[in-house]
């Protein structure tokens, strides 16, 4: 029987809409073999999912974390899943800690433009609809939604909205630093969705190998927002580096229309993820 891996889920500890219980039970009811959990900038999720988690899937905890390459002006934004991690580890933990407060003082500055222009979304009711978790994007998309301002969040995702006009950079982690921090606190560093030139401007090749040179794993190839020719080039790359390859559904619940388990990873990539992990964080099974 070939294993249902899914290496890239979020949950309400960022920006998914599934509580980590509820996401690791979705994870049993779809018949994942493996499930990571891996949300934006946090490792909030990974307690209340080891604690619900039922049998069946066993549980990977990652996280994804925003990243950003220096190499052209402004910079570029990328994203970087990481597995297996000592959450404690403390210059990672400082990282991310501050990650998450730009993130807070960067969406109550796109809600500052909105109401200059005289959208009525309200700050405090973003933030609290975050619950706690990683705030982004889509929390301010679900405002707008309420507001009877956009139908859908792909569209809150338009130029018109937070993909362009009310769009601002976030204060990311050096690329460098996060592939040499998530590997010196004993995880696995994965490029998510490296080629996805539908979300915007993308990294070249060449960057890919430099960071392979200094501890990336692995490249996500199998991502709804990679056209087939993209999952083909990071397949590619991927060879050529001697790099794994993974595929994932980055679901989102219903922040996207991604399901559950839509993309999946094989055998022999997560065992590959797992041998490379130090062994502080392991695998879980309920
Ligand atoms: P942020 O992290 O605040 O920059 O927001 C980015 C998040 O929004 C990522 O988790 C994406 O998965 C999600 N996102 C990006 N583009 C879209 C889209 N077109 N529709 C729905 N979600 C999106
Ligand atoms: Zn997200
Ligand atoms: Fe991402
Ligand atoms: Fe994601």
């Amino acid at each position: 029987m070939i294993a249902r891996i899914d290496l890239h889920t979020h949950s309400t500890a960022s920006d998914g809409t599934l509580s980590p219980a509820e996401l690791v039970h979705a994870a049993a009811e779809e018949g994942l073999d493996v499930v990571a959990i891996t949300d934006h900038d946090t490792t909030a999720g990974w307690q209340p999912a080891l604690r619900a988690l039922p049998r069946g899937p066993r549980l990977v905890r990652g996280a994804e974390l925003s990243c950003r390459w220096s190499g052209e002006q402004p910079p570029v934004p990328l994203h970087l899943l990481a597995y297996l991690f000592d959450p404690d580890f403390p210059e990672l933990v400082a990282e991310l800690a501050r990650v998450r407060i730009a993130r807070a003082e960067r969406g109550e500055r796109i809600v500052a433009l909105l109401r200059a222009d005289g959208i009525d979304v309200s700050w405090p009711e973003i933030l609290a609809g975050a619950g706690g978790g990683t705030v982004g994007r889509p929390h301010i998309a679900g405002a707008l939604i309420r507001a009877g301002l956009v139908a859908t969040t792909s569209e809150a995702f338009g130029p018109d909205w937070l993909g362009e006009r009310y769009r601002l950079p976030k204060e990311d982690i050096d690329v460098f630093r996060a592939v040499r921090l998530v590997r010196a606190a004993g995880g696995v560093p994965v490029f998510a969705h490296p080629r996805a030139t539908r979300r915007g401007r993308v990294v070249p090749d060449e960057l890919i190998a430099e960071l392979a040179a200094v501890g990336l794993a692995g490249l996500e190839a199998d991502h709804e927002d990679h056209s087939p020719a993209e999952r083909a080039h990071v397949r590619g790359l991927a060879a050529e580096l001697g790099l794994l390859v993974t595929g994932s559904s980055d679901f989102h619940g219903t922040h996207k229309t991604v399901r559950l388990g839509a993309f999946t990873t094989e055998s022999e990539a997560y065992e590959r993820i797992v041998a490379a992990s130090s062994g502080v964080i392991e695998v879980a099974s309920g």
